[in-house]
């Protein structure tokens, strides 16, 4: 059976996720924004929390995690190369590792950029990539620690998944991202598209999130970088696939 997959919201533009596996009844939650939304999403489920899997030390995604532990005693996992910033972690990671919840494993992704360790998890029979800040509709997370080669390759990684994946990602960015990806890649059709559908979905009130992959591939920037067209486009024909990135990430920053 596949994992069963619960997408609420939490703080005020976080995504939390909730896992389940069936056959075991084990639940992870991914990242921990913030401990109630998380057991109120648990109790409506009736399911119980076993596994805590976090992205990256950042406030808003590891907050509820002491909180979490205490009431569950659930094993927090997350990264091994933030270990000295996340306090509580049980299981340190890296792309050596796999995890396994239930009957799925899961493959850990290294993504480094947003902050130097951050980890994404996939599940390559369900087809569920969960990327904290990694990469976002439209958009990926800032670079706070990294620098843009190693943050490329990172992404590239996940634009290696298929495109049938669905994308679980941290923040409901999409309509901000949108309005900068059109700035610079107007006569994308792909990109208007998605860029529409976003805007018709928060219309109604609903999230953006989760995304097929494949979609993204087409229309976000940031998974763009080497695509002869956006490169002519950023006046950056001929440079290497890294430095446009690092220029659209730049751009962004002050968009
Ligand atoms: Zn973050
Ligand atoms: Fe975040």
């Amino acid at each position: 059976m596949p994992l069963q997959i619960k997408t609420f919201s939490c703080r005020s533009d976080n995504f939390g996720f909730l896992a389940h596996d069936e056959a075991t009844g084990e639940t992870a939650a991914i990242d921990a924004p913030h401990a109630g939304p998380i057991i109120d999403a648990l109790e409506a489920e009736g399911w119980r929390l076993t596994h805590l899997l976090i992205t990256h030390h950042h406030a808003d995604h590891t907050e509820g995690l002491a909180e979490l532990k205490a009431k569950y005693g659930c094993t927090a996992y997350g990264p091994m190369a933030e270990v000295d910033r996340i306090a509580g972690l049980d299981e340190l990671l890296d792309a050596s590792h796999m995890l396994d919840l239930g009957e799925t494993r899961l493959e850990i992704i290294e993504t480094p950029g947003h902050t130097l360790g951050h980890i994404c998890y996939f599940d390559p029979t369900g087809l569920s990539l969960f990327c904290g800040d990694a990469l976002f509709s439209l958009g990926c997370g800032r670079m706070f620690e990294g620098s843009p080669e190693p943050m490329w390759e990172g992404l590239k990684r996940l634009r290696a998944l298929p495109d049938e994946t669905m994308v679980h990602c941290g923040h409901e960015y999409t309509i901000a991202n949108a309005r900068f990806a059109m700035s610079i890649d107007p006569d994308n059709g792909a990109l208007k598209r998605r860029a529409a559908e976003a805007q018709t979905l928060r219309d109604a009130g609903k999230a953006t999130v989760p995304f097929r992959l494949g979609d993204d591939k087409k229309a976000n920037p940031f998974l763009r970088a080497d695509d002869p067209g956006l490169m002519a486009k950023m006046g950056m024909a001929g440079a290497q696939p890294f430095e446009v990135f690092a220029a659209i990430r730049k751009a962004k920053d002050s968009f």
